[in-house]
């Protein structure tokens, strides 16, 4: 398999999937694997609502009940990240954006000329992820994640900072609830916009972490080694 950083420059994907998922952790992986930037809108919400920023309280509002935050707030974040320091030049992964039909249509626009290569769609049966987030904790400072079953070494504190591991606020059964209802109003159009567009992937992201992401490395490897567009 050839080394991806020997590639003129890394991949641009997306990565969709209902919550738990594993987007998160698969975007972290992808991230370390071709060093490629990592934009995880939940991550920057949850930054600027622990740093107590206007956009932190009023995004707050929305995540802590279960709500999308609205899409003019999101795009507006998202236009500004990308926008820093070339930092996507070499590749990309977004994490949790597009979310909603519009966000999928501004992305297209704010990536003028640098197209995305892939929209992988992470699937899993809704069972399997009620019982994911139900264990799911997570680093209160650098957002490593963990599993009831999978802890940290040593007391819930978080093996890559030291920081407290705790559960989110808004993985309780009910916003849980909200959002995957949320999910199949509002990201199954996005699901369409990328089959459309020739560009959308599935993998089966049922199995264990490892497994996944050896998946994922094969697609996008395959993907630029064909040196095409065809999936
Ligand atoms: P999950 O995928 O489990 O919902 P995330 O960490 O990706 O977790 O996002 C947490 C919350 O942040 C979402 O429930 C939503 O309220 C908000 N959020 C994140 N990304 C977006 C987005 N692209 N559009 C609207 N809201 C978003
Ligand atoms: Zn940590």
């Amino acid at each position: 398999m050839p080394d991806a950083a020997t590639e003129p420059r890394g991949p641009r994907l997306v990565l969709l999937g209902k919550q738990g998922a594993g987007k998160g952790t698969q975007a972290v992986r992808l991230e370390e694997h071709y060093r490629i930037f990592r934009l995880s809108t939940g991550d920057l919400f949850r930054d600027a609502a622990a740093a107590g920023t206007e956009l932190g309280r009023e995004a707050k509002g929305y995540i802590d009940r279960g709500f999308l935050v609205p899409d003019d707030i999101v795009i507006g974040l998202v236009r500004e990240q990308l926008a820093i320091d070339d930092r996507a030049q070499h590749g990309f992964v977004l994490d949790g954006f597009p979310r909603t039909r519009q966000q999928a249509a501004e992305l297209d626009k704010i990536l003028d000329g640098c197209p995305l290569d892939l929209a992988v769609d992470l699937d899993v049966p809704t069972e399997v992820v009620l019982q994911r987030i139900a264990g799911r904790r997570v680093c209160s400072n650098c957002g490593a994640n963990y599993h009831v079953d999978n802890p940290p070494e040593h007391n819930w504190t978080c093996d890559v900072c030291g920081h407290e591991v705790v559960q989110r606020e808004d993985d309780t059964p009910e916003a849980v609830m909200r959002r995957l209802e949320l999910y199949e109003m509002k990201t199954l159009p996005v699901i369409q916009h990328y089959r459309r567009a020739g560009i959308l992937a599935h993998v089966d992201a049922s199995d264990e972490t490892e497994e996944v992401f050896k998946r994922l490395v094969e697609l996008v490897d395959s993907y630029f080694d064909a040196g095409s567009r065809a999936l």
